[in-house]
This record gives structure tokens, C-alpha cells and sequence, in this order.
């Protein structure tokens, strides 16, 4: 029997399976369902262990248990590790719910239930792909490592923590995050080029009164001036060909035409207006 006709056949016993991971509640955001997302590890972790993963371990943390399992038996092919989350989000509000968020139910042909598509799914996939292979080759063709948390729905602080302190563990050529989506019903797909987020607080602190131009002008810079020109600077950086106007004095020496139209009598700082900054970013001098 090749691999295909296999799946196809457990076609049924796969889907009841991720039914039954569907019916337990593991949100992680709420205290009360600390037990749902215990049960919730334990049963990925008993599933990886009957799909032939010899070493699995539950990683219990400071807020709720990571899955790691391994299959190293491929000796010079590559190794992958794959990545997924076993926790949910509250489902609540419920009354927009069809049917009920943790009774899994199919409706013309879709699975319904929370999690279905973030991300027991996606973790299931792998999970039954990987027993297919075992059960129809008698091992896998690469070597694997699974990291399965329960935190992802509430900012993943022990998964940070456990790369950091398992680096060595988790080396592969590659890693595969299966908590995306697809472009469509029977189009699968390849999300690349991922992006993380970063969070910046940025407090700058003035003068406690206000100052007079005339005396401190120019000396004492103004805070909302320096936080415009970080911001202006960030995109500068990334944008290379975004300029403020006036932010870059001309190198360019203006021509001889020009030059003899003016006035001879005028001064030449008296060709901006009185109010003008003599430099946005330089917040150095001005005139009033
Ligand atoms: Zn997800």
C-alpha cells in the first residue's frame, strides 16, 4: 500500500482524532482552564508517541507546558524542526458561534470548532503525516524535532525562554512554522518571509517650564523636535530615498543667474521668512 491510499483509508479515524484534541478547551488565557491545557499537552504528546517518536517529553514551565519530541533516525539527511501550539483562544463572543466552539461539527464539507484552523489543525496535520510515513515506510525519511507549546495565544514567554536555553536541542538546517494559513480551500501553501514584532518605549524628558526662544533658544533643544527627528531618522534609514525638505542642506551651489537677480542690498539670512527654522533637524537657531 503506498502513502497515499494509507491516509486515504484513515481518512475517518484521523478526523475523529482531531475531534476529540478539538473538544478540550485549552485556552491559555484563562486560569480556569489550566487543566484543559495540561489534558491538551498530554494528548499531543501521547499521539506523537504512537506515531513512532521514541523520545518525547512534556516541558513543564513557569505557565504552561511545551511538547518537544524527537526522531533522529535518519543519519545524514537533514533535520527539521517543526513548530506549532496547541492552545486557543477564548472563544467568547459565543453567540456568534453556529455551533457550539468546542463540539467540533462539519458543515458542507468544513470542519467547525475552535482551533480547527489555528492551530490543533495545522499540528495535527504534521502529527498524522508523520505516523503515515512511519506506518507505510517504517521510518521517516528526515530527522524531526517538534516543538508544540500551549503559550502562542498569550505571547509565547516560556517558548523564549526554552530556545534560549536549548539551542543546542533544537539545531536544524531548517524550521517550519505550520501557524499560517492557506490561499484557499485545496491550495496549500508556503508563508515565507515572516516577520516578528518589536516594541520600543522611548521617554524623553524637557525643561519643567517653558523657556523663552530668545534666551534659550538654539541651547536648549525641544523634546517633541528630538523625538520628530528619531522618527524621521528610523524611516530615513529604511526609506533611503525619503527626504525632508529642508532636512539636508543643498550641496548644490545655486547659479550665477539667480545670484545677480537679487537685490544687492539684502542680506542673505533675510531670504527666509522671519518664523522659519534655520534647520528642521538641526533644531539649532531661530531668528525670533
Ligand atoms: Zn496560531
Amino acid at each position: 500500500m503506498n502513502l497515499a491510499e494509507f491516509i486515504e483509508g484513515q481518512r475517518e479515524q484521523h478526523l475523529a482524532e482531531l475531534c476529540e484534541l478539538l473538544r478540550i478547551p485549552s485556552v491559555s488565557a484563562k486560569s480556569e482552564h489550566k487543566p484543559d491545557i495540561e489534558r491538551g499537552a498530554r494528548w499531543v504528546a501521547d499521539h506523537f508517541r504512537a506515531a513512532g517518536f521514541k523520545h518525547v517529553e512534556i516541558v513543564p514551565t513557569n505557565l504552561h507546558p511545551l511538547v518537544y519530541a524527537e526522531s533522529l533516525e535518519a543519519p545524514g539527511k537533514p533535520t527539521i524542526l517543526f513548530y506549532g501550539h496547541y492552545d486557543v483562544q477564548p472563544p467568547e463572543p459565543l453567540d456568534l458561534w453556529t455551533s457550539p466552539p468546542f463540539e467540533p461539527t462539519v458543515r458542507n464539507g468544513n470542519l467547525f470548532g475552535r482551533g480547527t484552523a489555528d492551530d490543533k489543525g495545522q499540528v495535527h496535520i504534521h502529527l498524522k503525516a508523520f505516523e503515515s510515513l512511519q506506518k507505510v515506510d517504517g521510518k521517516l525519511p528526515i530527522n524531526v524535532k517538534i516543538l508544540i507549546e500551549g503559550e502562542e495565544e498569550v505571547g509565547s514567554v516560556s517558548l523564549w525562554d526554552y530556545v534560549q536555553n536549548n539551542k543546542e536541542k533544537l539545531k536544524a538546517d531548517a524550521l517550519v512554522v505550520s501557524d499560517t494559513s492557506m490561499l484557499g480551500k485545496g491550495v496549500p501553501s508556503i508563508t515565507y518571509g515572516l516577520r516578528g514584532l518589536n516594541y520600543y518605549q522611548i521617554e524623553l524628558t524637557g525643561p519643567e517650564r517653558d523657556l523663552h526662544s530668545g534666551v534659550y533658544g538654539g541651547a536648549v533643544p525641544n523634546p517633541l523636535t528630538i523625538l520628530t527627528e528619531l522618527f524621521a531618522r528610523a524611516f530615513m534609514t529604511r526609506l533611503p530615498k525619503f527626504r525632508m525638505p529642508s532636512a539636508k542642506p543643498s550641496t548644490r551651489s545655486p547659479g550665477r543667474k539667480r545670484i545677480s537677480k537679487r537685490p544687492s542690498a539684502r542680506p542673505a539670512t533675510s531670504a527666509k521668512p522671519a518664523s522659519q527654522p534655520s534647520n528642521v533637524c538641526g533644531y539649532a537657531r531661530r531668528s525670533n
